[in-house]
């Protein structure tokens, strides 16, 4: 432990290195940045409308709606759930802290999948509770029964980051433990478990607006819990977690879903193209469920092609899991983006 730390921090906390999110580079708008699985296009224009409405009214004087309800009616419209099982969140990522906060006790245990977000550790480790990892069969399958049981609660992203393997959710529908499904990346995927929430209590769902909707730059996440459920996290939260400018952006952007699928359809068709270029360079490509592809190189050490293409002005993210093995994660771009970073691997691999 740093000696420098003053003491009066908790222990576990000293202990810990922080959650490293993925580059943001500041002012230089010339990077091709597929690093952090945003969208590469705007989000849907009324959310310019919805964010103008706002800045024009008296509403930044005051406080916004501690309980996000109109975001809540309006996505339990589109959703097909009742508004009292959703949970607005600064981001799915405050969702995810929440429900650690809720249901994990000092000393507990947090299950999740390897390779996995990594932000699980850092919550586990917040919450001085211990992350259980249980890594991925073979061939990127996971078998749930080997999860079931154990611990506190179990994180379970679906599609997975960084790989973008997708566990049909009908497998998980008798989970007898808390299980967070996280659909950060759903919207990309050929299914989801949102039904599962009405058929089991044990399961929460978590949704974000930072890669399908375009709105990473506004932190809005929410979750589809069982109502008794979500009325805990409304507990745990803070008061105003969400802002007014994030409100009225999410509500503008949940109820234009011909936008989403739009944007979602150009993804996914880039996606398919990005893996068989990737398959073509000799990369080994899992079919990807998300809005970005993962990769291995047979031969290449894949830190250093992540180093080449950064000092061309192209971001990727370079993972290392200990005891597990490197990676490359490619979120999906533009086709002319993509169409840059593949004319620079051909000159690096
Ligand atoms: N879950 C997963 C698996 C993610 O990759 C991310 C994005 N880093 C999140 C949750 C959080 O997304 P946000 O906080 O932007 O909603």
């Amino acid at each position: 432990m740093p000696p420098d730390i003053p003491e009066f921090i908790l222990p576990a906390i000293r202990a810990m290195k922080g959650y490293q999110p993925g580059e943001q580079p500041q002012g230089a708008t010339s990077i091709i940045k597929l690093n952090t699985n945003e969208n590469p296009y705007p989000p849907s224009p009324r959310v310019f409308e919805a964010v103008q409405y706002v800045l024009t009214g008296d509403r930044l004087r005051k406080y916004p709606d501690p309980n996000g309800w109109n975001f809540r009616q309006a996505a339990g419209k589109v959703l097909g759930v009742d508004p009292a099982c959703i949970v607005i969140g600064n981001g799915s990522d405050e969702i995810l802290s929440m429900a650690v906060r809720a249901i994990v006790p000092e000393g507990g245990v947090v299950v999740a999948p390897t390779p996995s977000y990594i932000l699980y550790h850092t919550l586990a480790q917040i919450q001085g509770a211990q992350l259980k990892e249980l890594p991925f069969e073979p061939d990127w399958s996971l078998d749930p029964r080997k999860l079931q049981g154990i611990g506190h609660l179990t994180l379970l992203p679906n599609p997975n980051s960084p790989t973008g393997t997708f566990i049909q959710p009908d497998k998980l529908k008798d989970w007898p433990t808390p299980l967070i499904l996280d659909e950060a990346y759903a919207d990309f995927a050929v299914g989801n478990g949102l039904h599962l929430v009405e058929q089991n209590p044990h399961i929460i769902v978590t949704r974000t607006f930072s890669k399908a909707y375009s709105l990473a730059g506004i932190r809005f996440g929410y979750a589809i819990a069982h109502p008794t459920v979500a009325d805990q996290f409304y507990k745990v939260k803070d008061s105003y977690n969400c802002d007014v400018l994030a409100l009225a952006a999410a509500t503008a952007a949940i109820t234009d879903q011909i936008y989403l699928h739009e944007t979602r359809n150009k993804i996914l068709t880039t996606r398919s193209r990005l893996e068989q270029e990737l398959a073509r360079l000799g990369f080994n490509v899992i079919p990807s469920q998300a809005n970005f592809v993962w990769c291995q190189h047979p031969k290449k050490f894949e830190k250093r092609i992540y180093e080449e293409l950064k000092s061309r002005g192209i971001l990727i993210r370079y993972f290392h899991y200990p005891n597990w093995g490197n990676g490359l994660r490619i979120s999906v771009g533009t086709d002319a983006e993509i169409d840059q970073l593949l004319d620079q691997l051909r000159t690096i691999t």
